[in-house]
């Protein structure tokens, strides 16, 4: 069958969640057979969100290809099990590049180069790669942004394009917002009309309208927007808040969301797919009340900075039949004195990744307690890079030990800058990005964990374990067990004394999904569970 386009827009506000919208239609089409893959096309100037502060964009995810990318493609990958690629992500930076690139190249023979056609074009080539490629079913292109913004005209205009010239191998969804007012007792189906409208004058008339909103939404209000937009009532489904946004696939196929855009698009409807591992992992999750606390030491007070960490946590306990409570402890105001204070109830401890000096005293700090305390603990990237840190100071008696990163004049180098980046002058995808092998030490703790003697994991960092002080290390007990084939960087450090004392240079957390939670988080939250 050719490519089936799905686009997805928001309105009235952000923050609406069309990532787990657009994940959930992606999950209830696999369900029913079809290939899929889901994409961002994102209206902001940056080329990758690899250079945003997480308090701009929350965390930064990373393909498997190493683009650094919006975090809503965490949320495809861990619901669908697919693995995405930078033609995944999109910008109107990337865009514009690519256009002023070959405008430069003189490749539009001396035309005049505006928004509409080249920019559109450009954009409408990127939404179809992945359908051209022949491996997939249902392109998913969700739209960054809010109906109305400036930025996002030329994305409207091109799925526009693209509507009228798919025909029915195409489907606009719009999810807009119906808020409750409290003091009159109501809800209000304005702010949608408006949104729609606004649709409507861009061109694009949306075939299935989800409304997300805070109280159930009654019959009557769904035939009231249907009558209003111009949308079959069947279409019109609502998204309620939900206890966890796991059960989002459920309560849209419930509604019949993914039977409606079949029928919309002339594809056979067929029978309801059971999703019975989904379901089973619901089940799970509402069974287990044992709680395990888990310490997030970080610098990001916000919820979004650390969103795969938390999710993989969250997944690997429900594995465990645990619910996992998550308690962020700021880093930065961690001392030697208060540290016990902080880290009081935590039955395991999270190091987290980072760039630059804050918080990273406080990091060390929580290293060096739950290593003298035995605490199960995991470092990711910069928290690795902190494990080890600590452990030259206070067990090999370097007392300056640092990264090069935050002192570039110290005498015990422990973490240095890798040889390829010395010369990197722009900050922008220039890091050590993306999946790359690693080889596991036989009989060591992680060997065990994944239970196999290779593994490849995705990275995000500039600096590495400086193999010098390797020896040393391992004499004083902390080993290096995993390891790059062909760079010989260091990969993974552990302590094998400790219950669960184990740092990676990777970022397990991008690969850990629904149905398939990642071993490292599995085993950390079981040994942080054992009584
Ligand atoms: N800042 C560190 C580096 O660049 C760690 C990066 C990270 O935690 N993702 O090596």
């Amino acid at each position: 069958m050719s490519p089936k386009y799905i686009f997805v827009t928001g309105g009235v506000v952000s923050s609406l969640g069309k990532g787990i919208i657009s994940s959930s239609i992606g999950k209830l089409l696999q369900a029913r057979g079809y290939r899929i893959t889901i994409q961002k096309f994102d209206p902001y100037i940056n080329i990758d969100p690899g250079t945003l502060n997480p308090y701009e964009h929350g965390e930064c995810y990373v393909t498997d290809d190493g683009m650094e990318t919006d975090l809503d493609l965490g949320h495809y990958e861990r619901f669908t099990g697919i693995r995405t690629t930078r033609n995944n992500s999109v910008t109107t930076g990337r865009i514009y590049k690519t256009v002023i690139d070959r405008e430069r190249r003189g490749d539009y023979l001396g035309k005049t180069i505006q928004v509409v056609p080249h920019i559109t074009d450009e954009i409408k080539r990127r939404i179809k790669l992945s359908g051209d490629s022949g491996d997939y079913d249902f392109v998913i292109t969700e739209i960054g942004g809010t109906i109305g913004d400036i930025e996002s005209a030329p994305f409207m205009e091109a799925i526009r394009q693209l509507r009228w010239e798919l025909g029915k191998d195409a489907c606009n969804i719009h999810l807009t917002y119906v808020p409750y007012l409290k003091a009159a007792g109501e809800l209000k189906t304005k702010p949608t009309q408006h949104s729609v409208k606004e649709l409507q004058s861009m061109g694009i008339q949306p075939e299935v309208l989800i409304l997300r909103t805070e109280v159930h939404l009654d019959e009557p209000i769904l035939r009231k927007v249907a009558n209003f937009c111009n949308v079959d009532v069947d279409c019109v489904v609502q998204s309620e808040d939900l206890p966890s946004i796991y059960e989002v696939p459920i309560n849209m196929q419930r509604q019949g969301l993914d039977a409606a855009i079949l029928r919309k698009m002339d594809l056979p409807v067929g029978d309801i797919p059971a999703l019975g591992p989904w379901r089973d992992f619901l089940n799970r999750m509402y069974n287990a009340t044992k709680i395990v606390t888990i310490g997030l030491v970080g610098k990001y007070d916000l919820q979004d900075a650390y969103k795969s960490i938390r999710e993989a946590l969250i997944q690997a306990g429900i594995y465990n039949d645990r619910k996992v409570v998550l308690r962020f402890v700021n880093s930065e105001n961690i001392t030697a004195e208060n540290v016990e204070e902080s880290l009081t109830g935590m039955n395991g401890v999270v190091i987290c990744p980072g760039f630059g000096q804050r918080g990273i005293e406080g990091k060390i700090i929580a290293a060096e307690y739950t290593r003298t305390h035995n605490i199960p603990t995991f470092g990711i990237c910069l928290g690795m890079q902190m494990m080890v840190i600590e452990f030259a100071r206070n067990v090999l008696g370097y007392t300056d030990a640092n990264s090069r990163e935050m002192d570039v004049a110290t005498s015990h180098n422990v973490i240095d800058i890798m040889e390829e980046q010395k010369n990197i002058t722009e900050m922008g995808g220039t890091m050590r990005l993306g999946a790359y092998d690693c080889d596991l030490r036989g009989g060591s703790h992680v060997h065990a964990i994944y239970d196999a003697d290779r593994i490849r994991e995705r990275h995000r960092h500039r600096y590495e374990f400086n193999n010098d002080y390797e020896s040393e290390y391992e004499a004083a007990g902390m080993q290096c067990v995993g390891r790059n084939p062909e760079s010989d960087l260091v990969e993974i450090v552990e302590i094998p004394e400790h219950r669960w004392y184990i740092g990676a240079q990777f970022h397990p957390e991008y690969s850990s999904t629904v149905l398939k939670p990642h071993p490292l988080f599995l085993d950390f939250i079981r040994e942080a569970s054992a009584e």
